[in-house]
């Protein structure tokens, strides 16, 4: 856990207290059970500002969703807009048509989408699409990429035995996976030749952001690629983190690989619950002859399409893009700078609009290497952060929006050197 207790303001300490008696660990998301406890009261633009006076700058963006900064007025407005004419209907209306033209046409890879709530239910529709696809079971996925907390996705990492991470996890739903390092091409290629005909699917972050913000080594995802089509594999691309954020078509659009499906969410949507399926055509058909099951109360409904339709608009008519990567250089470049000052070794790892920050050296091009950073006295020193007005997740993620801008940079390395020098 990040935060002592203790050492709390003295409203968010009180308003923890009560919160933890109705709710457990005080939290609605156990990743939640390691962040910095405090109560905000409202936030805007780049900035929290909590029920104790204190603000922050923003680096966590509610781990990815607030792309544009909070409560983006354009997006706001729309929005309530839109909910003033009901919320769900269970049964169609323009804004899911054109919600579904935006979102197809600004991927540009993609035929079809269906829409869901959560990153992790738009997994789970497409392992099994890609199953149904293939009448195959079995699933390669990668060491250190999360794609969701349900029993057959969540693994506990090397440390304590790559199996279930959760008291309560059927193990046996982990079996139809097998888990390779990623990076490594030639495991991936054995693990085809061997059992290729039973695999349905290969399923990878195409950026590891997760786990240290890592890229892929030039070509890997050209040959997985090559492979898929070899075996008669579906290659599906968890872009919940890099969809809309690397560009208007992620991951897949910044490296040039087409996946045959692939999941998006918390920036599609500029913080609205939203996540999407996108997809060929061929494949994502099989839903619409109610042959393969997707289902859900909420999917589609008008504060979704309408936070989805407002965001990609808005990402596709503005561009950000540049902004947002001319803020993220100058924070990488400021911290690394405050980091060498201070005689730490300090490793700031990644792209401009997410990248990793811990402590260590070395070459880091997977789940393994990057544990040998020192990653828990990154932890230490984020709690330090936060204390010093900077919102930012312990395991070192830093995630930059459309919103911050000249003020933000000089406010986030004034006080990233002022804790440095505290934290000593
Ligand atoms: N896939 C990836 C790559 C993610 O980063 C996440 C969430 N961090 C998920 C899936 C699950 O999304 P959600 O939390 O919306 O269920």
């Amino acid at each position: 856990v990040m935060v002592d207790a203790a050492r709390l303001p003295v409203k968010s300490r009180s308003l923890r207290q009560r919160g933890r008696l109705r709710t457990p660990g005080g939290v609605h998301s156990n990743v939640r059970l390691a962040g910095p406890q405090r109560f905000i009261e409202y936030a805007q633009g780049p900035w929290l500002f909590d029920v104790d006076g204190q603000n922050y700058v923003d680096y966590l963006l509610g781990q990815g969703p607030n792309f544009l900064g909070h409560a983006p007025p354009a997006l706001v407005d729309t929005v309530n807009e839109a909910c003033k004419r009901g919320l769900i209907y269970g049964g169609q209306h323009k804004l899911e048509v054109e919600a579904a033209e935006v979102v197809c046409e600004a991927l540009g890879w993609a035929d079809m989408v269906r829409f869901g709530v959560s990153g992790t239910e738009s997994v789970q529709a497409a392992l099994r699409l890609a199953r149904a696809a293939t009448g195959r079971t079995k699933v390669v996925r990668f060491e250190g990429h999360y794609h969701g907390w349900l029993d057959n996705v969540l693994m506990a990492d090397g440390a304590t035995g790559w199996g279930v991470a959760s008291a309560g996890q059927v193990a046996g739903h982990l079996d139809d996976f097998f888990l390779l390092p990623w990076n490594d091409i030639d495991r991936l290629a054995d693990t085809l030749a061997w059992q290729g005909d039973k695999i349905a699917a290969v399923i990878m972050e195409p950026i590891m952001i997760n786990a240290g913000v890592i890229e892929p080594k030039p070509g890997y995802l050209e040959t997985v690629r090559s492979l898929c089509d070899e075996y008669g594999v579906v290659l599906i691309f968890d872009e919940v983190i890099s969809g809309f954020r690397l560009g208007l078509s992620g991951a897949a659009g910044r490296y040039g690989v087409i996946p045959d499906l692939a999941t998006y969410g918390k920036a599609m949507a500029g913080g609205w619950p939203v996540s999407a399926l996108a997809g060929r055509a061929e494949l994502m058909a099989l839903f619409g002859t109610g042959k393969v099951n997707h289902s859900g109360t909420f999917n589609g409904s008008v504060m979704a399409t309408a936070a989805t339709h407002a965001t990609v608009s808005f990402l596709r008519d503005h561009q950000p893009y540049d902004s947002i990567a001319e803020h993220g250089r100058a924070l990488m470049d400021g911290l690394r700078e405050i980091g060498t000052r201070h005689g730490l070794p300090l490793r700031v790892q990644g792209l401009p609009m997410a990248f990793h920050v811990s402590f260590g050296d070395g070459d880091v091009t997977d789940y393994r290497s990057l544990q040998q950073l020192n990653l828990a006295r990154y932890t230490s020193l984020a709690a330090s952060l936060v204390e010093h007005g900077l919102w930012v997740a312990g395991r070192g993620v830093w995630y930059v929006s459309a919103a911050h801008g000249a003020d933000e940079l000089e406010a986030a390395l004034t006080r990233f050197d002022k804790t440095l020098t505290d934290w000593a």
